[in-house]
Formats: structure tokens, sequence, C-alpha cells
């Protein structure tokens, strides 16, 4: 049986151990503990070394029949900011932080209740295969862990990620990729006042160059966006140098790689006519992952949340996950709703009741795999 106390609690614990991305070791260590209390084999690779963080992603696995083909859950360790000193606030059956923080149940609350179920699983013995379960490190500032893991420790090529928002029952199949675009426009600095001719705003050619973009919502598959830009220093002088940021995402490919390329031409179109310089750098952050709805991954969280008489409800998602890494890396995966509410806010709150679902999804899942 999922004991409602006993996840809660877990939980409540959980979150007053502070975890900001990079900073996951003492909260590693606990979750070390607990792991190898419920019997799991535990080990950390050294992506920590890798991304200079505290410590490593934790790989662990609970052997079982071996017929049965391995699964893997994955979650991620830390938290955004400010997520140090968490009060946690019950009022209603729901957990609030004292509004300073946010609550960090994203992702803490798929950790307790992924713990809760291995603990159910043994208490009730059931056949299960061999679980590995992944925690992750600095999951909230570019996916860095899952980025870094040691895939060679890794036997399942199936998997869960308990990582998303939504109503528990919502699988999210579909994540897509996305592409950082870097630009650099040099114009000529001018007295703004004395001899504007004499200059070349970036400022007004940044501008024109964007006027011209396609942006935002560019199909149901495919965003774009200019995140920032900055530049200038005073009024009377005509701008030399501005700097931008922009993002693309698409599901498919061909999608992202077209929107990209009008991007980064349209930039250069522009800056090449107003005789400015532009110095433009592309980074695909990651790779997009799409799981066809007949899989049979999807066919057992479906059935598995239908036992349990939860809404099925299969989307798409705008967010990059370590689905999407876990996927680009041999493991098909997707990503189940665990009932974050307003997730990197301050007004961030989790229901006990989604908790103890979560758990029983879980269980169940394991029991059907
Ligand atoms: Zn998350």
């Amino acid at each position: 049986m999922i004991n409602r106390e006993r996840v809660l609690d877990r939980f409540i614990e959980y979150i007053q151990i502070s975890s900001e991305s990079k900073n996951e070791k003492v909260f590693s260590e606990k979750l070390t503990e607990d792991l190898e209390k419920i019997g799991l084999e535990v080990s950390r690779d050294n992506a920590g070394d890798i991304i200079g963080g505290t410590t490593g992603n934790i790989i662990a696995k609970l052997k079982g029949d071996e017929s049965r083909e391995p699964l893997l859950f994955s979650c991620h360790m830390d938290t955004v900011t400010p997520g140090i000193n968490i009060k946690p606030i019950i009022k209603d059956n729901i957990i609030y932080s004292d509004g300073t923080t946010i609550l960090g149940g994203d992702d803490k609350a798929g950790i307790a209740a992924l713990i809760e179920a291995l603990i159910n699983v043994k208490e009730e013995q059931v056949n299960h295969p061999t679980i590995e379960v992944i925690f992750t490190i600095a999951e909230e500032i570019g996916l860095c862990g899952s980025k870094n893991l040691d895939y060679s420790k890794i036997e399942s090529k199936r998997g869960f990620v308990l990582d998303t928002s939504g109503e528990v029952g919502t699988i999210v199949n579909k994540g897509p990729a996305q592409d950082k675009i870097d630009i650099i426009i040099k114009g000529k600095p001018a007295h703004a006042g004395v001899a504007p001719e004499n200059g070349i705003s970036a400022i007004n050619v940044a501008s024109k160059a964007i006027v011209a973009m396609n942006l935002l919502r560019i199909d149901e598959d495919t965003t774009a966006n200019i995140g920032t830009i900055k530049g200038g220093t005073a009024t009377n002088i005509v701008c030399p140098e501005v700097v931008i940021e922009a993002e693309a995402r698409s599901t498919k490919i061909d999608k992202l790689d077209k929107q990209t390329k009008h991007m980064v031409d349209t930039f250069n179109k522009i800056c090449d006519e107003e005789n400015a310089e532009c110095q433009i750098k592309v980074t695909r952050v990651y790779g997009q992952f799409v799981v066809d709805e007949t899989d049979d991954i999807i066919k057992l969280a479906s059935k598995s949340f239908e036992n349990l008489g939860y809404n099925v409800e299969i989307k798409s998602s705008g967010g990059g996950s370590d689905t999407n890494i876990l996927n680009c890396n041999g493991i098909k995966a997707v990503n189940l709703a665990i009932g974050e509410r307003s997730p990197h806010t301050l007004d961030e709150h989790y229901h006990i009741d989604d908790l103890v679902k979560v758990s029983k999804s879980i269980c169940e899942i394991i029991q059907n795999a």
C-alpha cells in the first residue's frame, strides 16, 4: 500500500534540503542513503567534475526478473532559485512555500513519489523487471547532468521521466529541439547631434532585421524568439554595437534548420545592406524527441493510468527536459506529469493527493512493465 503519511513526510524532508543547480551534494548523499536502504545498488558518475558542480548524477539499480526488459525512471535533483531555506506550509491538503522561495516540488515530488513506489514494490514483493533510477544534477540550467551522464552504466532502453506539470495521467511524447542564436551587430559610433550621418546605428540595423523576421509561433511544431537585446551607452551617441540572444525550437529538425537559417540569413542580409558587421553563433542546445503514440512505452503508461481510473492525455511540450537527452542517447523515454503547479515561481504549490497518485501510478507501471 502507498503510505500517504510516509510519502508526504519524505517530500517535506526533501524540499527542506536545498539543492540549487550545481549544489546538489547534500541532497544526493541523502538520496544515496535512502536508495541503499531500499536495496538498490547506487553509484555516482563524474558529471559534477565536468560541469563544475558539487556532485555527479546518481545511477541506481534494483535487480529484478531477467526475463523482463529493464525499465528506467529519471528525475532531477536540482531546483531553480531562490531555493535555499524552503519553509513548507500545508493548508487544505496543499503544500506551499512561505512565499519567499520556490517550493521545490519540481522535481522533488517525482523523487519522493518514486522512492515511495520502490519501498512499496519491496514491501509487497511485487515481481518486477530490473529497475534503474537516475537522479540528475543541473537540469534547470541546461540539462547539464543528463548531457554528461555516464550512459555506459545504463542497460535500460525504455524509461519514464517524472518531471512535467499538468494532471497525473498526462504523457508528454514530443519535445522540440532547440537552437540558441547569439548575434553581435557592430555599427559605427558618431555624435548623434553633430554628425549622425557619419555613424551606423547598430540599434537601427537590429530593429530592421528583427522586423523583417518571422518570429514567435511559426507553426504547430515550431517557435522562435528574440530573448534579449542589449546595447547603447547614451542618447548622444549613435549606437555602435548590440548583442542579441535568440532561440528557435521545433519538434521537426528540418523545420528548425529552416527557421534558424531564416533568422541568420535575415541578420546577415540587413547588416550587409546597412554596412554593419554581423557575428552570429548558432548552438544546438539539445535534440528533439518524438515517441509514437502507438509505442509500447506509451501503451504501458496509458494502461497503468487507466487501471487506476486516471484520465490519459498524450501531448507535446514546448520545453526541453532530460527526456530530450535520454532519447538522444538511445533510451526511449516519455515525460509523465506529476502535478507540478506554478513551478519556477514563488507561488509553486503541490497537492498531497497528487503525491499519492504519482506513487500509485509508478507501482502500477512497474507491475505491468
Ligand atoms: Zn523539472
